[in-house]
């Protein structure tokens, strides 16, 4: 017998999210964001789920074949470019589409020896300071690309460093239309928060929109707002079964480093679930777990293998109950990774893309 826990993808979600976010965004096309192997899912699992979209962006070339593999010929594009002169190859290869963020990807474009011209995304610097031309260059770069036979068609990219939060996006989008004014392209600047928060707001003009942590069914603006506030269903369950069961008497500890202190006599879970499995081990006493669907709380520290969980609220667990640490419970109760993630100090984005090889996954 397997250990028992296991992850489930859910394709219904995935495409539910999907169209969430296509309604967020009507007039827009949609790049479902599947770098980090779509968010810890895995990209042969989502595919399915997601091929609804107008197109799959992702920045490892190795992703890029991946997705091409399963049969995808739209569009599909590297959003930290390429990394080397060889990329090209591939680019040209397997019609990729690619963000140019800096000069030396345009030196490498420059001699690159191609059939067919490549479609880029230039990308601006708008406030971010990680990729990208700053405006006072953007259009020197756009002028000097334009130029390149290797170079079909332009588009025009930024993304925000505060969608999610209070600065919000006034001020990378004002950098960003003064400086692309009378510049021709298709644009695309929003994430998954900006698509949710601010999309149809003029002067938020997307020709694509980019949502990645939403197809996935977290909240990108947690905990301002919840996944449910945004319509979004969890893409993944991670469950697993209680494997024994410990009666504590008062003062009686639990774990290593004797975290946690029973006050009274307490009855607990031992899940098949530790860190080695992607469970944040930042998480501590008081996180919340569904046992047979019922919220109750972790107590002690997250162990390699094991964690321990509070049985009080669902006297009728035992041995081989169902414990959920995030995701969807077979009696339909929803933990949201994103309290989960906020427990441990993180984000729903980490714990995702964290999921241990060694947890099987099923799609259903
Ligand atoms: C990852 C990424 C996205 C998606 O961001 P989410 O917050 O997951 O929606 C969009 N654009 C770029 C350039 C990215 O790198």
């Amino acid at each position: 017998m397997p250990r028992p826990i296991q992850a489930t993808i859910h394709l219904q979600a995935l495409r539910h999210n999907l169209a969430r976010a296509r309604r967020a965004a009507p007039d827009a096309r949609v790049w479902a964001v599947v770098k980090a192997n779509a968010y810890g899912h895995g990209i042969e699992r989502v595919y399915e789920g997601l091929r609804g979209a107008d197109g799959f962006a992702l920045l490892d070339l190795g992703e890029a074949e991946r997705v091409r593999a399963l049969g995808w010929r739209g569009p599909i594009l590297l959003l930290e470019g390429v990394f080397e002169v060889r990329d090209l190859e591939l680019c040209s290869r397997l019609n990729l589409w690619h963000t140019v963020h800096c000069d030396e990807q345009i030196e490498m474009l420059a001699t690159h020896k191609t059939q067919a011209p490549h479609r880029v995304f230039l990308k601006m610097n708008s406030g971010m300071n990680r990729l990208g031309f700053t405006p006072q260059r953007y259009r020197a770069a756009w002028t000097r690309l334009n130029a390149l036979p290797q170079v079909d068609e332009i588009s025009l990219m930024t993304h925000f460093s505060d969608a999610d939060g209070a600065k919000g996006i006034a001020q990378q989008l004002e950098v960003f239309n003064a400086a692309t004014q009378d510049l021709p392209g298709e644009r695309t600047l929003s994430n998954s928060a900006a698509t949710l928060r601010y999309n149809g707001g003029a002067p938020l003009r997307s020709d694509w929109v980019r949502p990645g942590i939403a197809v996935y069914g977290s909240a990108p603006d947690f905990p301002e707002h919840d996944a449910a506030h945004w319509e979004l269903q969890p893409a993944m369950t991670l469950a697993a079964k209680i494997i024994a069961i410990q009666d504590l008497a008062a003062g009686a500890t639990v774990g290593y480093g004797s975290s946690f202190v029973a006050d009274a006599p307490l009855r607990i879970g031992v899940v098949a679930c530790g860190y080695a499995d992607g469970y944040p081990r930042h998480c501590s006493t008081g996180t919340p777990v569904l046992v047979n669907g019922v919220r109750t709380r972790m107590v002690g520290r997250v162990s390699m293998d094991m964690i321990t969980v509070d049985l009080t609220p669902v006297p009728e667990a035992g041995f081989g109950s169902e414990v959920t640490l995030w995701g969807r419970a077979a009696n339909g109760a929803v933990l949201s990774i994103d309290e989960v993630a906020q427990a441990g100090g993180t984000v729903g984005y980490e714990l995702m893309c964290a999921l241990a090889l060694r947890v099987p996954v099923v799609v259903a």
